[in-house]
């Protein structure tokens, strides 16, 4: 199966063509059983006609020479004007062939034709809008899949293209919108995902200073699923708040869960938010400062074996300038790991050459470069494998939510 796949991509075009040419044979049979209008001697003509420019047109795609495929599909259109599947695989091509004008101008002159059925002319609509969103035409692609939407909502794939263009351009209350209509039409859970795109919201309120709208939204977001990034946010709200005992308490929740997150938990709560008022600015910072010192302080049995707990902790130690404590920690960590990875290595190299502790620095350094791995990227795609030094919980190249891996950079 994995090799079928790549390779029906590759000769799509060619498949298309090939199933056309069988349709029209079809045709040709089914019309000389039931005796069409045209006289046999006229049909046959077409008929062979038909043949030859497919079957070239076949050779050409197979061969990979688009251009003049579609040089010989638009001939079998000139031959017989009524074959509407002849017009929609020329629209397909041209667009994948990069020329959508002609696409666009191919589906828009289906949908305007008296003689299509309605049928025939709800496809031409979805491909019309799927031709204005490849070439990039944002408001169009909206304009015309929401038509489709209006003679038919049962459109699943209309409606997944919809809130990709919504989440690909931020506008979150519309990919809300669309998130809950793809629920409807039975796509598989969107919870955790509407969960995101809420807190999305809640995050623009929050960076407003509008911290009572970022509450309801949160709110909302929470029911529908208790995301990592929605508990992150209920945690800056607790700091702004002053709700400490909570904020603590939330704070070793969320570790628990997803350890791997403790350093971006920190990142995440420190970014500045845009707020002119300067007494809460400060106290922020203040209760900001109370939770690190909770963090620090922490001792469970099981957060401190995670090693991204562990590298969180030395990392912000040596941000305060506390290098002995860093080392501390890290050295006990090691002790009991003797396997750890590479990036835990070169922290523990990089805190023996600051406390000047020469010789163990010399004698761990060769020991890593035996077998040292470069990694490049702090954060990838399990999907996809897209590389990034942000964090993202919806991928830039796959758009797939939550998919985010971490790789600590050396
Ligand atoms: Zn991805």
């Amino acid at each position: 199966m994995e090799s079928v796949l790549p390779w029906m991509q590759e000769h799509l075009l060619a498949v298309v063509a090939i199933l056309i040419t069988i349709v029209l044979v079809y045709h040709y049979l089914i019309e000389k059983e039931t005796g069409a209008k045209l006289s046999k001697r006229y049909r046959n003509s077409i008929f062979e006609a038909q043949s030859k420019i497919f079957l070239n047109a076949t050779q050409y795609l197979i061969s990979g020479n688009k251009d003049l495929a579609i040089k010989e599909f638009l001939s079998a259109v000139d031959i017989n004007r009524e074959t509407i599947e002849t017009y929609f695989a020329l629209g397909g091509l041209f667009r994948s062939n990069g020329e959508i004008e002609k696409a666009i101008s191919i589906h828009r002159s289906l949908i305007a034709r008296e003689s299509i059925s309605e049928s025939h002319r709800l496809r031409a609509l979805k491909e019309l809008a799927v031709d204005f969103d490849k070439g990039g035409f944002v408001d169009k692609a909206i304009e015309t899949y929401r038509d489709v939407l209006k003679i038919n909502r049962d459109q699943t794939e209309v409606i997944q293209a919809l809130c990709r263009i919504y989440e690909d351009t931020e506008d979150w209350d519309q990919a809300y919108n669309c998130r809950i209509m793809l629920s409807k039409v039975g796509q598989q859970n969107q919870a955790e995902t509407i969960s995101h795109i809420l807190v999305q919201k809640a995050k623009q309120h929050f960076e407003k200073g509008d911290f009572k709208k970022c509450e309801e939204d949160l709110e909302d977001a929470f029911r529908f699923a208790p995301s990592v990034s929605a508990k992150i946010l209920r945690l800056k709200l607790f700091l702004v708040s002053g709700d400490l005992e909570q904020g603590k308490f939330l704070l070793l929740e969320i570790l628990k869960e997803h350890p791997m997150y403790a350093s971006f938990i920190f990142v995440s709560i420190a970014e500045d938010f845009k707020t002119n008022n300067e007494e809460l600015k400060k106290s922020y910072q203040a209760r900001l400062e109370v939770l690190r010192k909770y963090f620090l302080e922490m001792d469970d049995k099981d957060l401190i074996s995670s090693a991204s707990v562990v590298l969180s902790k030395v990392r912000l130690l040596k941000e305060q300038g506390m290098s002995g404590e860093a080392f501390d920690i890290l050295k006990g960590w090691m002790d009991n790991n003797k396997n750890s990875s590479e990036v835990m290595k070169v922290e523990y190299i990089k805190l023996l050459i600051e406390l000047q502790k020469k010789d163990e620095a010399l004698e761990q350094t060769k020991g890593l470069l035996q077998n040292l791995h470069q990694t490049l990227a702090k954060h990838y795609c399990r999907q996809c494998g897209y590389n990034s030094d942000s964090l993202f919980w919806r991928c830039p190249q796959c758009h797939e939510w939550e998919t985010i891996q971490f790789r600590w950079k050396v």
